[in-house]
């Protein structure tokens, strides 16, 4: 983190011929459990990572914005005067969008003065770990800090919402955002989809000597976003056909009834909803009452729920759970969206090398290409550096 801290001021007194006023990061995060269930209304567990974003920042003496990042070599300049969603694109659109979306949120940008931004960072693109939301963390807590915006990090988790929603075009949920701003060392940010409260629940992995695996088995399918849009119109459906405004209000006592008013594929796709927001208030409460050693049976039936219920796992993931569990990991289950991605294992630190070395063996047996495997700790969220 020094590093990569003393590389981007470096990078930008180079760049722009001017040092920084400071650097500010945003970590990426890992969704521990509660899959699918935040268009639901429901109920996500997910923590911030020790891999962040970014983002250097200092004032220009005009209303131009510019921005780069290390991952290329294109500037992108707009000025303030005329920044509109529609004229935003590819990557920019993420910190230029953060922008834009601080002015739907208070932020006066008539009267603000330009900047000069640079991103840098260590979270894989792309790899369920969510590093569009650790470069809108790291930019709008800069810039709230550097225009004195006094904005709260609840806010700004819907500032990047809002700039992923409409600048970037993603139809995103705010539990991404709420990771990574609210993310502390060791803990898991516990949030109400509906409510948009949320609670830091401590994880003990330290104390417990376990560790948390990802496996990013490098695969995603074409069909994931229309797989992704398909689950969402079946909860939509099930929900209206259960009179309920979202599947969050359905309990698991309901399931007898639901399954007579539903077609096997919309009841499963329910059940998995409704059967996933207990098992993250279950994951919850057994980390208070019994420690992280407790939840790998839930972490486990998430994954078959996943799998069986809601139909968006692949065999590469299903190796990756299954042979972590074989090899002594406590729980595991695939984590994001679907169709491909990472799955992540809850591990003793002394069965780690053993689970890595049968992991890598059981992807070369299938003919799958060889998994990403690295482990993250649970980290604080966004925050000045220097
Ligand atoms: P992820 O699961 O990593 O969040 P997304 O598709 O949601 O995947 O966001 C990745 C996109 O965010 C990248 O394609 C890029 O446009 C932008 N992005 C993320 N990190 C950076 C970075 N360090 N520099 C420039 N753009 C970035
Ligand atoms: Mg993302």
């Amino acid at each position: 983190m020094t590093d990569l801290r003393t590389a981007v001021r470096d990078d930008y007194t180079q760049i722009f011929g001017h040092e920084p006023d400071g650097v500010w990061s945003s970590p990426g995060r890992v969704n521990l459990i509660g899959e699918h269930t935040d268009y639901n209304l429901g109920f996500v567990l997910p923590f911030a990572i020790n891999r962040r974003t970014l983002a250097a920042v200092g004032v220009r003496d005009d209303r131009t914005i510019r921005v780069g990042s290390t991952f290329t070599d294109e500037l992108v300049e707009v000025s303030l005067d005329d920044l509109t969603t529609e004229a935003l694109s590819g990557w920019s659109a993420y910190p230029l969008g953060v922008v834009w979306a601080l002015g739907q949120f208070g932020a006066d940008l008539a009267a603000v003065p330009g900047v000069d931004i640079l991103i840098d960072s260590n979270v894989p693109v792309g790899a369920g770990l969510s590093s569009s939301a650790a470069i809108e963390g790291a930019v709008s807590f800069a810039l709230d800090e550097i225009w004195q915006l006094g904005l709260d990090r609840q806010t700004l988790a819907r500032v990047g919402q809002r700039a992923e929603n409409v600048a970037v075009g993603a139809p995103t949920g705010i539990m991404d955002q709420s990771a990574s701003l609210l993310g502390e060392r060791d803990a898991a940010v516990f949030l109400d989809c509906r409510s948009l409260e949320s609670q830091i629940v401590p994880l003990g992995l330290e104390d417990a000597g376990l560790e948390i695996l990802i496996i990013n088995t490098g695969v995603m399918h074409d069909h994931a976003t229309g797989g992704y849009a398909e689950r969402r119109a079946s909860c939509e459906e099930g929900a209206r056909i259960l009179g309920v405004e979202a599947l969050r209000d359905v309990s698991v006592a309901d399931l007898d009834r639901a399954r007579e008013l539903l077609d096997d594929v919309t009841f499963r796709r329910v059940r998995h909803i409704v059967t996933e927001d207990q098992r993250v208030l279950d994951t919850v409460r057994t980390l208070r009452e019994e420690g992280p050693a407790a939840t790998g049976g839930l972490l486990d039936a998430s994954h078959v729920s996943m799998r069986d219920d809601f139909e968006i796992s692949v065999p590469e993931l299903d190796l990756a759970v299954e042979t972590a569990q074989a090899n002594g990991a406590i729980g595991a289950r695939m984590t994001g969206g679907g169709f491909g991605g990472s799955a992540l294992a809850l591990v003793p630190a002394d069965a780690m090398s053993r689970v890595l070395v049968a992991l890598d063996g059981a992807f070369a047996e299938h003919g799958f290409g060889q998994p990403e495997l690295f482990t993250v700790r649970a980290s604080e969220g966004t925050r000045r550096e220097s």
